[in-house]
């Protein structure tokens, strides 16, 4: 199996430590508020929406939609695939709840605006990073 791309790890914290590590368990993880349902990311203590504090880790499905995306050309980190594809996505369950991540297992240029996709996780240490495929692969 050939070495996982060059990225820079995150460093995890009592806030952060679900979405980083939700992997493990095949579970995409955002801080949902017990108040107003709303999830939050960034991960913060206090949720923008309602201002509630009681903020509690949920696994989402996973499915997303490509929101907005760039092709890297430029080797600025060792990495055998070039290009490769940075997106910003959109999670299926809440219209703002965006992410950006890598879109792997497709040629860079098939990428799309409107692409749908869903999350696969890739393990670095203690962090699965999640990324996301085409959801039709
Ligand atoms: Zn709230």
């Amino acid at each position: 199996m050939a070495d996982p791309p060059f990225r820079v790890l995150p460093r995890l914290t009592p806030l952060n430590r679900h979405f980083w590590t939700g992997g493990e368990h095949g579970e995409l993880r955002f801080l949902r508020c017990e108040s107003c349902a709303r999830y939050v990311h960034p991960p913060s203590p206090v949720c923008p929406e309602c201002l509630g504090k009681d903020l509690a880790p949920a696994a989402v499905s996973g499915r997303a939609t490509v929101a907005t995306f760039t092709l890297n050309y430029q080797p600025w980190v060792p990495s055998p695939d070039h290009p490769y594809a940075i997106a910003i996505v959109e999670i299926d369950e809440q219209p703002d709840l965006r992410l950006m991540t890598n879109i792997v297992h497709c040629p860079a240029e098939s990428v799309r605006i409107g692409m749908p996709v869903r999350v696969v996780f890739e393990h670095q240490r203690d962090v699965w990073f999640p990324l996301f495929e085409p959801a039709d692969a």
